[in-house]
């Protein structure tokens, strides 16, 4: 099924929220995943202008949410349902990893609607709350620290949700700008390198034909650590022809 189809039939649901910042925080990291569908679950304070402020370019889902008064009216109509905590519950379902669960998240998504469900920034997801959903997640952390801000955990499962819709592929914003590429430098040329820059460096006195040591094969390691492009090859060349020009040394090669 299409990625971007998939990805709209992903509720983000966020229970209770009490800090507008944290909805407007929520809403930017849906929409640079390519999600859209923000529902709110008796949100303290919305709409606000802190919302707006934190959604920034994604203020748009702001206008679109849907706020609800209970979890119940929010899930209406999905056909799966993932609940993120921090804390594993007694009768809750097991935690598991985001990458697995998303997984079956997108897989599930291909029936219908599916969401993923939020706690409040202070109590986290209810045990009332957890037991709508079908599977938890809990995003790995420091154990000594746990519990990430409400918006950072959004923006988690929603990466995740975007690589896994695209099969780790997504496509990245090239931004109309084509990095620069030059051919690899041939054998012959890079051989003609090596012969420019003895004949320079003997011509300086840098280098001794009668008693070479180890120069020659030290530059040639240099060299053949980074594959040398035309392009690289030229601009060393022209250094080289340059300094000839200059100093009045002769061309041997
Ligand atoms: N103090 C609360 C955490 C609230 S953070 C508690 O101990 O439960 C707000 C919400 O962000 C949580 O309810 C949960 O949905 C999500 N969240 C934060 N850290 C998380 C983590 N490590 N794994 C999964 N969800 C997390």
């Amino acid at each position: 099924m299409n990625p971007e189809v998939l990805l709209s039939r992903i509720r983000v649901v966020l229970c209770r929220p009490s800090h507008p910042g944290n909805i407007g925080a929520a809403a930017r990291a849906m929409k640079t995943m390519g999600l859209s569908r923000l529902y709110l679950v008796a949100p303290k304070q919305f709409p606000d202008p802190e919302a707006d402020t934190r959604a920034t370019g994604a203020v748009d889902l702001l206008q679109e949410a849907k706020i609800t008064t209970s979890l119940n009216e929010a899930l209406a109509g999905t056909v799966f349902v993932v609940a993120l905590s921090a804390r594993q519950r007694d009768l809750g379902p097991a935690l598991g990893a985001p990458r697995e669960t998303v997984a079956r998240l997108l897989a599930e998504a291909a029936q219908g609607e599916v969401a993923l469900v939020f706690g409040n920034e202070t109590m986290g997801l209810s045990n009332e709350e957890i037991q709508h959903c079908h599977a938890a997640v809990t995003i790995p952390t420091n154990p000594d620290f746990s519990s990430l801000n409400l918006g950072s955990a959004v923006q988690v499962l929603c990466y995740e949700c975007r690589m896994a819709a695209f099969a780790e592929k997504p496509p990245v914003l090239v931004a109309g700008v084509t990095p620069f590429v030059s051919p690899p430098a041939s054998h012959d040329e890079v051989e003609g390198l090596y012969g420019h820059l003895e004949s320079v460096m003997t011509a300086t006195g840098f280098y001794n034909p009668e008693q070479p040591g180890r120069l020659m094969p030290k530059l040639r390691r240099l060299f053949g650590r980074i594959r040398l492009e035309k392009d690289e090859i030229n601009i060393l060349r022209g250094v080289l022809a340059s300094t000839q020009v200059k100093t009045g040394f002769g061309r041997k090669d």
